[in-house]
Formats: structure tokens, C-alpha cells, sequence
């Protein structure tokens, strides 16, 4: 008989939401003597076509601490190596080399979407020989829960109980308004992101995009015009491109709960970008109508992630702005502050337990989800906007803040000052 058929499981998770949050945690909390169950209410085949980064803070969770390098680099796992500014007219104004300080640990690196799902969803599901694969059910809906209990509702109108709730269930959480006692809604920030990914070997066909930019360097590459701005670079080893092309948002109707899905139209896309040379243009003609358009929304920092044996974690507890490219980042880190917190538990949870580790795992977390939040939503207005800023760290102190980062209880034992002091702390 092997170990995992020995060690039947006496406690459970259920994690809502099979997102980069869910597959992360399912990760993290695996354990002997411990179910790990995902719902997720889609199939899981259809993960969005587009680049993801993650920072140092969350690339060497991922990459080191899981052991998730070697899988990532053989999907195509790119390091980035530095942003490049160019104005509309495909001048270079800027180039900032991404200094990966040897204490921050790891690389900033960029994935195809889809590939770093894929992997986590692996690893998350492999016999290991020493704790029970996550089982992941997808077509799981659910819409609702009761923290007291412990249990999840599903839309078939069955019912699940676990020791621990984990909810992952992204920006439109069902399960917020159960930990919150109230709704709260994501809110239109004036911004929209048209995305699109196409072949590098077709953009290289173009001669005015490829004088000026190289698709297939290592480089994130922003094309700055007044109130638009393009973020684009390379994915898969560079047999990629992606791009994100902010404009301002005129579309308030437009739901963007699971906005990957929603498509984004090529002549209004050419119109928004209509001050914008051919050269810059180039890629939007190039992908035709494999266009998607997501409505950028956050919400404020909540009043707590956590009732009886639910938590929140990822978009559902901090949706934020991209600017700073770490929404699934921080999502990461929610995870491996699960794992940490419960390392030491085997067995039956009991409720004061459940509550006093969630409860450590919301304190190591939310002054920093919050603090990022922030930031990101400042950094989205344009340069014009002199309105009150609330984030005192400059850029580069802004990236130590970010990527000084070694885990939730690293983090805890040398920010306790601060934390003591709650959000009076060093950075509101
Ligand atoms: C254009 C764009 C670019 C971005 N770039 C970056 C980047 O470079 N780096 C970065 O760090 N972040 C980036 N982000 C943000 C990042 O994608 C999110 O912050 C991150 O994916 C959050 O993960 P999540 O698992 O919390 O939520 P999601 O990815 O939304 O996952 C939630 C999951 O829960 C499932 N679900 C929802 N409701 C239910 C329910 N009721 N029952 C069961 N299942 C449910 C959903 O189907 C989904 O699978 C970007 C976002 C956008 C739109």
C-alpha cells in the first residue's frame, strides 16, 4: 500500500476558482493527510491567448520554491530584460535596464498565459508520493457560501463542506459578499485595454514595426502617445508578441467580469489609435479580428478577506490595475502565505484554529495587496493628473518594496514594527 493510500485525508480544502490564485493555492496547501479540491465553474480549456508577468517577489515562489523552473522554461519562459520607451514617432526615449538586484532572488519573467496555467494546474494535480493530488472539478459553479459553517453552495443547488474555504473566485467574487456581510463591486477606472497576441514571424514581415523594434528581444517595449499608451514584447521564446493597448474608457457598459472574453473591434481599435504612425499600427492589422478588449476595474482595499473558515485571496480580495504588472503576482504570494500558515497542521481543523491562522494570513497580507493596489491606480493616471497621492515610495524604492520580498512569515518577522502600527504604518 502506498504512503497517500495510507495517509487518508482527515482535513479538507476546497478552493472556489481554478484561476492563477486557485491553482497556486492548490498547490501550496497540499499536504499529507489533506484533500485539496478546486471548483471551477468553467471547463479550463479555453485560458486566455496573452503574455503574463510575474515579478521576483512571486517568479521565485513559483520557479524556486515550488520547483516550477525547469517545466516554465520548456514552455518558453522568457526573461525580461528591461523596458523600452519609445514617443509615437518610433523614437527611443528611454531604455531601463531591469535591474534584478542579487537580493531580489529571481528575474522578472513573462509567460504565455496559458502556459503558466497549464503548469500549476500540473503540478497541482501530479502524484508526488506523499500527499493526495488536488482534484480539480471543473463545471462547478458556485454562488454562494456560509463561513460559519464551512460550506459552498453550487448553482445545481448541491452542497460541499471543508475545513478551510479558500475564495479564488477572481474580480467578481461570489463569495465576497458571504465574508463581507455586503456587495461590493469592482469599479470602472477610465481605462480600457484592447489585447492581442500574434506570431512574431508575421510582425517581423513588417518593415516599419521591425526598424524600429526587434519582436523577438527580451525587451517590454511602451509606445507613449497623450492619453493612449501601447505595452507590448515577446512570449514563447520570442515565437510570440503581445500587446496591450490602453485607451481611455468610453465603454462604460461593458461587463468586465470575465472580460478576456469579450472582443474588441479592429476599425474602433485603428481609431482610437488614429494619431498613432503605421509603423506603431502595425500589429492591430495584423491580428484582424483576434482582437479582445477588457475593462479595467479595481476595487478599494476591503475591510478584511476572512469569516469563519472562508478567506479570500487573489483578485477576489485585492483586484487591481496592471500598471504594475503584479495583480497575479500578489495572487502568488496569497498562496504561498496559505501554505505557510497551515504547513504545521495535519488532521481535523477546529474552528478557533481555522480562524486564528486565517486571520495571520490576512494580517501578513493585506497592508502589502493594499499598498500595491494603491500604487497601481496611481500609476495609471496620466502625467497631468496632479490629484492627492497617496503612496509615498518613489519608483525604485517602490521595486525594492516589491521585490525584498521572501514569503509571508519573512515578511511578517521584519516589517512587525509596522505592522504593530497597522495602516499608519510606513506607507499610507
Ligand atoms: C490585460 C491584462 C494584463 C495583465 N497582465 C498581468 C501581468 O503581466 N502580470 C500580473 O501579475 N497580472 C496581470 N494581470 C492581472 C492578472 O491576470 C490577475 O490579477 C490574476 O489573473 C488574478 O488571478 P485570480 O486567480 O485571482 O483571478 P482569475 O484569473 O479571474 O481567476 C478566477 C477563476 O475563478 C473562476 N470562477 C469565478 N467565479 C466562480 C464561481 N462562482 N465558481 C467557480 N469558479 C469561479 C473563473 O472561471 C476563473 O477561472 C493582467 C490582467 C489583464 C486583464
Amino acid at each position: 500500500m502506498s504512503a497517500v493510500q495510507k495517509d487518508t485525508p482527515v482535513s479538507t480544502f476546497i478552493i472556489v476558482g481554478g484561476g492563477i490564485a486557485g491553482l497556486a493555492s492548490a498547490i501550496a496547501l497540499r499536504a499529507p493527510r489533506r484533500k485539496v479540491i478546486v471548483l471551477e465553474q468553467s471547463s479550463l480549456n479555453r485560458e486566455v491567448g496573452a503574455t503574463l508577468s510575474l515579478q521576483p517577489n512571486a517568479s521565485k515562489i513559483v520557479e524556486k520554491q515550488w520547483g516550477l523552473g525547469a517545466a516554465l522554461k520548456q514552455v518558453g519562459a522568457m526573461r525580461d530584460e528591461g523596458f523600452n520607451i519609445y514617443s509615437i514617432d518610433g523614437k527611443l526615449q528611454r531604455s531601463i535596464p531591469l535591474v534584478s538586484k542579487t537580493e531580489y532572488g529571481a528575474d522578472r519573467m513573462v509567460y504565455h498565459r496559458r502556459d503558466i496555467h497549464d503548469t500549476l494546474k500540473e503540478y497541482a494535480t501530479r502524484s508526488d508520493g506523499h500527499t493526495e493530488p488536488a482534484d480539480i472539478r471543473t463545471s462547478s459553479c458556485v454562488v454562494s457560501c456560509d463561513p460559519d459553517a464551512g460550506t459552498v453552495i453550487l448553482n445545481d443547488g448541491s452542497t460541499m463542506k471543508a475545513d478551510v474555504i479558500v475564495g479564488a473566485d477572481g474580480i467578481k467574487s461570489a463569495l465576497r459578499k458571504d465574508v463581507l456581510g455586503h456587495e461590493v463591486q469592482a469599479l470602472p477606472t477610465g481605462f480600457s485595454a484592447y489585447r492581442l497576441v500574434l506570431s512574431s514571424s508575421d510582425l517581423e514581415q513588417d518593415k516599419d514595426f521591425r526598424d524600429v523594434i526587434d519582436p523577438r528581444s527580451s525587451f517590454t517595449s511602451m509606445v507613449m502617445g497623450h492619453d493612449r499608451r501601447m505595452i507590448m514584447g515577446p512570449a514563447r521564446d520570442g515565437d510570440l508578441y503581445s500587446v496591450v493597448a490602453l485607451v481611455p474608457d468610453q465603454r462604460a457598459e461593458v461587463d468586465s467580469g470575465n472580460s478576456w472574453n469579450s472582443k474588441g473591434d479592429l476599425d474602433t481599435l485603428l481609431k482610437e489609435y488614429k494619431d498613432f504612425p503605421a509603423w506603431a499600427t502595425a500589429p492591430f492589422r495584423l491580428a484582424k479580428d483576434d482582437i479582445g478588449l477588457w475593462q479595467l476595474r479595481d476595487t478599494e482595499p476591503l475591510e478584511t478577506w476572512y469569516r469563519g473558515r472562508v478567506i479570500l485571496i487573489g483578485d477576489a480580495a485585492h483586484a487591481m490595475l496592471p500598471t504594475q504588472g503584479q495583480g497575479a503576482s500578489q495572487a502568488i504570494e496569497d498562496a504561498e502565505a496559505l501554505g505557510a500558515f497551515f504547513s504545521d497542521l495535519e488532521g481535523k481543523l477546529p474552528l478557533e484554529d481555522v480562524q486564528r491562522r486565517l486571520k495571520a494570513v490576512f494580517e501578513a497580507r493585506f497592508e502589502r495587496a493594499a499598498t500595491i493596489q494603491r500604487y497601481s491606480r496611481e500609476a495609471a493616471r496620466p502625467a497631468t493628473d496632479k490629484g492627492e497621492t497617496k503612496i509615498k515610495m518613489n519608483p525604485a524604492e517602490f521595486m525594492d518594496y516589491n521585490c525584498l520580498y521572501n514569503g509571508a512569515k519573512d515578511w511578517v518577522s521584519t516589517r512587525k514594527e509596522s505592522l504593530e502600527k497597522g495602516l499608519e504604518g510606513l506607507v499610507f
